[in-house]
């Protein structure tokens, strides 16, 4: 029996996330190279386009999970979590995440494709007009500075090229001003 007849088995030929059962197909986990029963299910083309980011979000669509969570297959449970972090700014799918028990291995294949990092809470550097900067970018100062620990002002004006990034803080960027490393605040920065 192949896996699209054994999903189509086991989930009586509905939506393993939502019961419908349009346009049914056989969906793998990404990033699993190795389709199996263990890491498919079976979903319908309303979830599959929501999934695949074809279609915006219907968030109450998405009610279903709390169905679907329950499933006793782990392959389903990991794609209702993945769809519940996406969601979880909407707060219920959140109090659903904090009931959800998923092993070890199964929340490993489950962050696999990053759902669950915060966009928000990346650390993103940006100049005084909150353009973005980025590692080996030029700033020109926009006001003049003095170098913490040193006699030096870094003037107005001043190119700071190749700068570098704080990785914990985003208001902290390094360059080298008169040939010393210095820490500047990318409130007083333009990028060039
Ligand atoms: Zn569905």
């Amino acid at each position: 029996m192949s896996v699209l007849q054994t999903l189509q088995e086991r989930s009586s030929n509905i939506c393993e996330l939502c019961t419908s059962n349009s346009e049914l197909k056989q969906y793998t986990l990404p990033p699993s190279l190795n389709e199996n029963v263990d890491n498919s299910l079976l979903v319908c083309g309303n979830c599959l386009s929501q999934i695949e980011e074809a279609t915006d979000m219907d968030t109450n669509h998405w009610r279903c999970l709390n169905d679907s969570m329950w499933s006793e297959f782990v392959a389903v449970q990991i794609m209702a979590w993945r769809m519940l972090q996406r969601l979880r700014n909407e707060g219920w799918p959140k109090d659903l995440l904090d009931m959800m028990y998923l092993d070890d291995e199964a929340l490993a294949l489950a962050r696999a494709t990053g759902e669950h990092e915060d966009e928000s809470s990346k650390i993103i550097h940006r100049d005084v007009n909150g353009v973005i900067l980025e590692a080996g970018d030029s700033v020109v100062l926009i006001k003049d500075l003095k170098v913490k620990g040193s006699s030096i002002v870094a003037k107005q004006g001043t190119a700071v090229r190749n700068i570098r990034l704080d990785h914990e803080n985003a208001e902290y960027i390094e360059g080298k001003v008169d040939s010393q490393q210095v820490v500047i605040i990318t409130k007083f920065v333009k990028k060039l």
